[in-house]
């Protein structure tokens, strides 16, 4: 199929918006884009769409997947949670169907969509290959855009959901401040446990800002951008929920020295001796703050982590916020500091 699909005509995603009396509800936080200019920005980041698959989470009442059917994909898979919307979408999916473009609409809840057979098998790809012919675009509430990129980055790691068919590309729009902090370097301000987790396991690129003021009705926060190419090789092979932990505790403190959050991890009784020797079987300082940490740095202090645990299985168990009842006053302040920081 040509790129730059002409449609047939179609009503306005404003005018279909006024006749279905479709208002934005706030308790799904929706906020639609209506500037025709814009979702073709968005959809644009993707690259080419001939022969791909595209999955678009909450498309609303359309206005981006208008974008992608003009960008002549072979098939394009809907998954909205909101009803209301299936007038507008069969629309979509009609104008779409006298160009022999193909859609399928699912009226689900993401976090809960099981992604098994939603692609065809014969797109299936290496992990080492170039990426599959699919993509995932979503313009979602920011209340479901961040539990959903951590769940999606697990399922990267284990390679099983859409990613069981290889390195399945996302463009995924955040907060501003949450897109900031997925693309964080060490020493960014913004650095944060979302960061490393981000791009342990793919290449987050913020590819831009769109401002408050282009969704109707206005949210109070800009909006970022950002694409995910899934990593050949991931920057550590731990395992996602393990991995996570120990990112969890290093930024529990983030003006501390790192040695303060490590010690987290451990009884009191042991936390200065084992603490330090994370820092020694890792070869780094225990001053350095957790946002200088890079995630090799963050991969060997995971390593040191696991085989003080296999030297010392008696702290396998050990949770810092239960030993909050039990611990001196200082630490148990110290406690829910680290539990504040929690994202
Ligand atoms: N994509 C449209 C646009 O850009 O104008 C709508 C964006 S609006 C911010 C988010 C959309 O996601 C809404 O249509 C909402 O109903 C849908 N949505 C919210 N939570 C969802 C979920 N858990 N699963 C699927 N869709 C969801």
């Amino acid at each position: 199929m040509a790129a730059n699909l002409r449609l047939p005509p179609l009503p306005s995603v404003r005018d279909l918006i006024k006749l279905y009396r479709l208002q934005a509800r706030k308790q799904l936080a929706q906020n639609f884009l209506m500037d025709e200019r814009l979702t073709n920005k968005i959809v644009r980041q993707a690259g080419d769409m001939k022969g791909l698959q595209v999955l678009e989470v909450g498309p609303g009442p359309g206005g981006i997947t208008r974008s992608i059917m003009r960008k002549g994909p072979e098939k394009i898979i809907l998954v909205e949670k909101d009803k209301r919307f299936q007038p507008t979408l069969e629309i979509l999916n009609e104008a779409f169907a006298t160009v022999n473009g193909k859609m399928d609409i699912f009226y689900d809840d993401i976090m809960q969509f099981d992604f098994n057979k939603i692609f065809s098998e014969e797109l299936k790809r290496e992990w080492d290959d170039e990426s599959p012919k699919i993509h995932i675009i979503g313009n979602l509430p920011f209340n479901v855009s961040t539990p959903l990129i951590i769940r999606w980055l697990h399922d990267i790691s284990e390679k099983r959901g859409a990613w069981a068919l290889g390195r399945v590309r996302m463009l995924l729009t955040f907060q501003k401040e949450v897109a900031e902090r997925l693309v964080a370097q060490p020493n960014g301000s913004q650095r944060c446990r979302l960061s490393v987790m981000a791009q342990a396991w793919t290449r987050p690129k913020l590819r831009f800002i769109i401002p408050g003021r282009a969704f109707i009705p206005e949210p109070d926060v800009d909006v970022g951008v950002v694409t995910f190419d899934p990593l050949k090789t991931p920057r550590t092979d731990h395992d996602f929920k393990f991995f996570e932990k120990i990112t969890r505790h290093l930024f529990s403190f983030r003006q501390k020295y790192s040695l303060a959050c490590v010690k987290t991890l451990f009884p009191y009784e042991y936390q200065n001796d084992l603490g330090l020797m994370m820092f020694k079987l890792s070869d780094l300082d225990p001053t350095t703050r957790p946002i200088e940490l890079t995630i090799e740095d963050m991969h060997r202090l995971a390593s040191a982590y696991k085989y003080l645990l296999e030297k010392h299985p008696q702290i396998k168990d050990y949770n810092y916020r239960d030993s909050a009842k039990v611990l001196p006053k200082s630490y148990t302040k110290a406690i829910s500091v680290a539990e504040i920081d929690d994202e």
